[in-house]
């Protein structure tokens, strides 16, 4: 590895021949299985090689990215450029304060946690059925009150239900989790519509978080682009950054309002900064990332990419239908719905499955070409169980 200071270069042991081509092995294995990555969220596309001699420090970006902290090895200066940028497209226009989060799940406990101290402990959370598992989990670990919500069948939350729930048990403290993006099947909920709910009950204390992890990064580069952001009333949000934008390690971006901020901070002799995220020690590299990312693509080249997406879903759903396979997408959502089958091929390409549903979601590294051999496979697939039901009979 390139080492720009050589006063650190020791001579350090070695793997012997037996570990090495286990690791070889293993590499051989990563890149095939990455050409039959379909069934998640994340981007493959990526080179941040530009970045590896920084593997040779102890980078660590504990404390407020905002201040100055007595640990000097850290990217603070580029974190917050990468937060400069998601309060632009989130439209928070500097109103907010927030860090690079180890993925979406830390993104949405931070901004429950805020929505916590603000609302108060006998807060009420509401939030949809399809809501992404670390909302349950995160309700568990802050011990929340809260009261789960239909969802309609687009997986969009169901308003009327909403008002009904609040209504039987009227409260006036209340947190929202409002997806944006739900993750089985990429379901907006509208967060116009969900104020107006509260408003029409005479609610007027209340929080929401929107979790964006995965859309944050696409509804701003859409041809008809749609509001999620600060635009539109929301208090936090929850943004990943190894799914749309793609890393090799886990990451995100959480962003709250300053107004909820300040009263959280903790002053720490130890490190000479404030203490005001979940974790202590936080990644420095992922920052660098994010940063690598914005500093290489624009609007326009992210739009094309998006557009992209949306083109290949199309895609995907024809030749679904070609095959009598019914699926279908959200309007703003590349995420394609199909009914689940032929399990073996599934599980090869890594599609994630829930109850009689599955789904594919054409990320930039999915090109036609790689659609075209998973229907390949699937035919197979269909072909193979319909000769082995014939020779049942
Ligand atoms: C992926 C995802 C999460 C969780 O993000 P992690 O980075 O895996 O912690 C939360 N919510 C939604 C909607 C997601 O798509």
């Amino acid at each position: 590895m390139i080492n720009p200071t050589p006063e650190l270069n020791k001579k350090l042991p070695k793997l012997v021949t037996s570990d090495k081509k286990r690791l070889n092995e293993f590499l051989s294995y990563l890149s095939k299985q990455a050409l039959h990555f379909m069934g998640y969220p994340c981007s493959e596309v990526y080179d941040y090689s530009e970045l590896l001699p920084l593997f040779r420090y102890s980078i660590n970006n504990i404390g407020d990215p905002f201040l100055p902290s007595n640990y000097h090895l850290n990217t603070h200066h580029f974190e917050q450029e990468v937060l400069v940028y998601f309060e632009k497209i989130t439209k928070a226009q500097e109103s907010t304060w927030g860090y690079i989060t180890s993925g979406g799940t830390e993104g949405n406990l931070y901004g429950m946690y805020v929505g916590r101290e603000a609302m108060g402990d006998d807060a009420i959370i509401y939030y949809s059925e399809d809501s992404h598992y670390s909302i349950v989990k995160n309700i568990r670990i802050l011990n929340l009150k809260e009261q789960l919500v239909a969802s309609q069948k687009n997986g969009e939350i169901d308003y009327q239900d909403l008002a009904q729930k609040i209504m039987v048990a009227p409260h006036k403290k209340i947190i929202i989790n409002a997806n944006i993006g739900t993750t089985m099947k990429g379901a907006i909920d509208d967060v116009k519509k969900i104020k107006a709910v509260l408003k029409k009950l005479q609610i007027e204390n209340y929080y929401i978080h929107a979790d964006a992890a995965f859309f944050g990064m696409i509804l701003p580069f859409m041809a008809t682009p749609v509001a999620f952001g600060f635009d539109t009333g929301i208090d936090s949000i929850a943004i990943s950054g190894h799914k749309m934008i793609g890393s090799p390690i886990p990451c995100g971006v959480c962003l709250v309002k300053k107004k909820y901020t300040r009263q959280l901070a903790h002053s720490v002799q130890y490190i000479g900064t404030l203490d005001n995220t979940i974790t202590g020690s936080r990644n420095g590299i992922t920052p660098m990332f994010l940063w690598y990312f914005i500093r290489t693509n624009n609007h326009k080249t992210l739009a094309k990419r998006t557009q992209q997406c949306f083109d290949n879903a199309d895609y995907v759903i024809k030749c679904f239908k070609n095959l009598g396979i019914n699926a279908w997408r959200n309007p703003y959502s590349f995420i394609v719905v199909f009914d689940r089958c032929a399990p073996q091929l599934l599980r090869r390409w890594q599609i994630a499955t829930y109850n009689n549903i599955a789904h594919l979601i054409p990320m930039p590294h999915i090109s036609k070409r790689i659609i075209d051999e998973f229907f390949g496979d699937l035919e197979q697939e269909i072909g193979n169980s319909q000769k082995e039901k014939k020779v049942g009979k």
